[in-house]
């Protein structure tokens, strides 16, 4: 199949809503990553985003809606914290977990009886879902595993030739994934940190309670109550180590190492001898956020067998950065 380039203006965006209606997959910006869209109503264009991912065949997607008059078409009950939370954050970078309504197709939960529902800040994507009007089920637009695509040129690299058209964009905003907060549970549960912080939540939810899976690697046998969190993810090739140290013990450590290359933050570069990448300055988490994947992706070309990273505060999107960077390193994390 040939992929169509799409530009992000009006002809683009038609274009673009024509294919969703007509049961085509296409990618498209957001401000948390690219996102590869299907209708959320039609179970074949979204068998289509699993295969051309190679998704988990469990793992539930996020539907897209673009104005809250879409809500009632997606969840079978939006009331008391979750309209409370949606007024306070949408459009934003928190998906919220409702039990489904009736039109959501049932590939894309799953088999679970809930949906996850989120309102973009990205302009772009609320114009390509109101054109489409319907609400539009979308993962990430990557190959299932591997960092997940902040550019279009990433999407391009990753799925060129297994999707109908991607919505060339900026950048996005934010760079890492959406915040997860399932409101079906009681008290309400983070199941995936992301672009909103726990900080700005507790002001609504005082009884959020963090799921483990966020911040360690479930046991055998345990049971993911967000099923994307189980898996190693967002992985370039080469072995990835997460490495928790205050400056001189990183340092040391890196420089010891042959054949390795480090990721850091800018003020650690001239301290260190091996090859490195710098994810944002040590105090900006929105910086790291922002650059987290695409340096993820560059791991690849440096040619080393290994790639030990300086490990975030886990404070505001540090949190989220923290939980990418686990799952990256395979959930190897060295204490020093
Ligand atoms: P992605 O679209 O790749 O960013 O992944 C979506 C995330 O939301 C995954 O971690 C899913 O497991 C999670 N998710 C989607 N729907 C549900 C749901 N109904 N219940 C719990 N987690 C969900
Ligand atoms: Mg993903």
């Amino acid at each position: 199949m040939q992929t169509k380039r799409l530009k992000d203006d009006k002809n683009g965006i038609v274009a673009a809503a024509k294919i969703l209606k007509s049961g085509g997959i296409v990618a498209i910006p957001t401000e948390t990553v690219y996102g590869l869209a299907a209708s959320a109503f039609d179970d074949a264009a979204i068998e289509k985003i699993f295969a051309a991912k190679g998704r988990p065949q469990d793992n539930p997607l996020i539907v897209h809606i673009s104005d809250l008059s879409m809500i009632e078409q997606v969840a079978a009950d939006f009331s008391g914290k979750a309209e409370e939370l949606a007024k306070a954050f949408w459009p934003a970078a928190l998906t919220l977990v409702l039990k489904k309504g009736k039109k959501i197709a049932n590939s894309v939960s799953r088999g679970l009886d809930t949906v996850a529902v989120r309102m973009p800040n990205c302009e772009v994507a609320r114009q390509i879902i109101n054109e489409t009007g319907i609400p539009l089920a979308a993962p990430s637009a990557n190959i299932s595993g591997s960092p997940s695509p902040t550019s279009y040129e990433h999407v391009i690299a990753d799925l060129d030739g297994k999707i109908d058209a991607v919505v060339c964009s900026v950048s996005s905003e934010i760079g890492l994934e959406s915040t997860v907060v399932s409101l079906v549970s009681n008290p309400p549960r983070l199941l995936r940190p992301g672009g909103i912080t726990p900080e700005q939540l507790l002001e609504y939810l005082p009884d959020l309670e963090i799921d483990k899976a966020v911040l360690e690697e479930l046991e055998k046998g345990q049971k993911a109550a967000s099923p994307g969190m189980k898996y190693r993810h967002y992985s370039p090739k080469t072995e990835v180590f997460l490495v928790e140290a205050e400056d001189e013990a990183f340092y040391n450590f890196v420089n010891s190492k042959k054949n390795a290359a480090a990721i850091c933050f800018l003020e650690d570069e001239d301290n260190i001898i091996i090859k490195t990448l710098c994810y944002g300055k040590k105090g900006s988490d929105k910086e790291q956020a922002k650059a987290l994947f695409s340096i993820l992706r560059s791991v690849d070309g440096l040619g080393v067998g290994e790639v030990y990273v300086r490990a975030p505060e886990k404070k505001g999107i540090g949190l989220a950065v923290y939980n990418r960077l686990i799952r990256a390193a395979g959930f190897k994390v060295i204490r020093l």
